[in-house]
């Protein structure tokens, strides 16, 4: 993630803000320029705005007055220029009425922003606790989704693809206990708990589980993961290669799952897998480690955005020098990502420990991890063909 700037005032400005602390300016995300831009209003008078029929295609799970509220408060849109494109016209994702996304779409298209556009189903928002779980989620989705862009991974809705196409479910169990929601992927169709939001809840999933990190962000970009190995590995005719590092996915997945919960990973688990869940499968071992690398790469540009260097003069060895010298989400080797990384995850789980606070990243990479880590970066920057020579006419 990077940081931003008011283009009025020249304040610092983080990803999640829609406004400016210091001058006051509405500010939104292009994500097409992957820019947070400050925006001016166009007056109501001029003519240009227009009310739009936008029913949503995004189906909230609520009851029938409450969607017909929700309905009846649609009106015009508030239009914008944004600095960054001063002269085209800009509005809010719809999902800004809920105080759910600052993402923008050029006014005259899509409704929904490139990432709420692939949500299939949100909770229902007349209960309070929901839309404050569910607003949550979003933030923690559009970092996700920030990394997806930035790498220009290839996603498809389920109107261009009805079948493998992703979507995201986001549900509440229901009130009676009967069924409890399960975090997970089915064919692009990424289903999330509502109830991974409550941070107490979370924190006790985590240490029933044994985990050592739960978070959002960690559920969209694992899950996420399946999805693009879809893409990427299967239908990109990657799967030998991805095996060769892996394992044979095509071992019964049930069984593996179930056979992970009843025994758990061997003891030299941590010099093959990234963590314990990467045991239970070669998928998840591809999702986990996946989601590993966005959580690297997305680090490090913050990391570089801040400038910071990592040169401990109790380090006589070097091993501990490191410096963000390069764009991680271009970067195609994995060597200097990992040079950089091991550096910075030392230094800040060492402030961390100063706060009492859990490590920032507690987690050991080993040398197969690495490997593992570098087949995912040849996925996402799949080395270009050698150009064709001169035919010399
Ligand atoms: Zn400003
Ligand atoms: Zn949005
Ligand atoms: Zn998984």
């Amino acid at each position: 993630m990077r940081l931003f700037n008011c283009e009025v005032c020249g304040q610092l400005l983080y990803f999640e803000n829609t406004q400016c602390m210091r001058c006051g300016a509405t500010v939104g995300y292009l994500p097409g320029r992957n820019r947070l831009t400050a925006l001016d209003p166009v007056e109501p008078d001029g003519g240009v705005v227009q009310a739009t029929a936008e029913a949503g295609a995004q189906q909230q799970a609520m009851g029938d007055d409450a969607a017909a509220q929700a309905g009846t408060a649609a009106a015009a849109p508030q239009l914008w220029h944004p600095r960054a494109e001063p002269e085209a016209l800009y509005r809010f994702c719809d999902n800004a009425r809920h105080d759910a996304c600052n993402w923008l779409v050029p006014e005259g298209g899509e409704g929904f922003c490139p990432a709420c556009r692939y949500n299939r189903t949100i909770p229902d928002l007349s209960d309070p606790q929901h839309l404050a779980q569910w607003r949550k989620i979003e933030v923690a989705k559009r970092r996700a989704f920030y990394g997806f862009l930035r790498l220009g991974l290839p996603m498809s809705d389920r109107v261009d693809d009805p079948e493998n196409g992703l979507a995201f479910d986001f549900l509440a169990d229901a009130p009676d206990g009967s069924g409890k929601v399960m975090t997970g992927h089915d064919n692009g169709l990424i289903t999330l708990a509502l109830v991974e939001a409550d941070d107490a809840e979370r924190t006790r999933r985590r240490t029933a589980m044994g985990e050592p990190y739960r978070t959002l962000l960690g559920h969209f970009r694992h899950e996420a993961g399946h999805y693009f190995w879809d893409r990427l590995v299967r239908d990109g005719g990657r799967l030998e290669e991805c095996r060769a590092v892996f394992g044979d996915d095509s071992q019964d997945y049930g069984a593996a799952l179930q056979r992970h919960y009843e025994q758990g990973a061997a003891p030299d688990w941590q010099e093959h897998f990234v963590s314990t869940y990467a045991t239970a499968h070669p998928w998840e071992d591809f999702a986990e480690t996946w989601a590993h690398y966005l959580h690297i790469v997305d680090t490090l540009e913050m990391a570089r955005a801040f400038g910071l260097g990592i040169d401990p003069r109790a380090d006589r060895s070097g091993e501990l020098t490191s410096e963000v010298d390069f764009d991680p989400y271009r970067a195609t080797e994995i060597e200097p990502v990992m040079e950089a990384w091991v550096p910075l995850t030392a230094a800040v789980n060492s402030l961390n420990r100063c706060m009492g606070t859990p490590d920032l990243y507690p987690f050991v990479i080993s040398p197969a991890v690495v490997a593992k880590l570098g087949f995912i970066q040849s996925l996402v920057h799949p080395p270009k063909p050698a150009a064709a020579p001169d035919s010399g006419d």
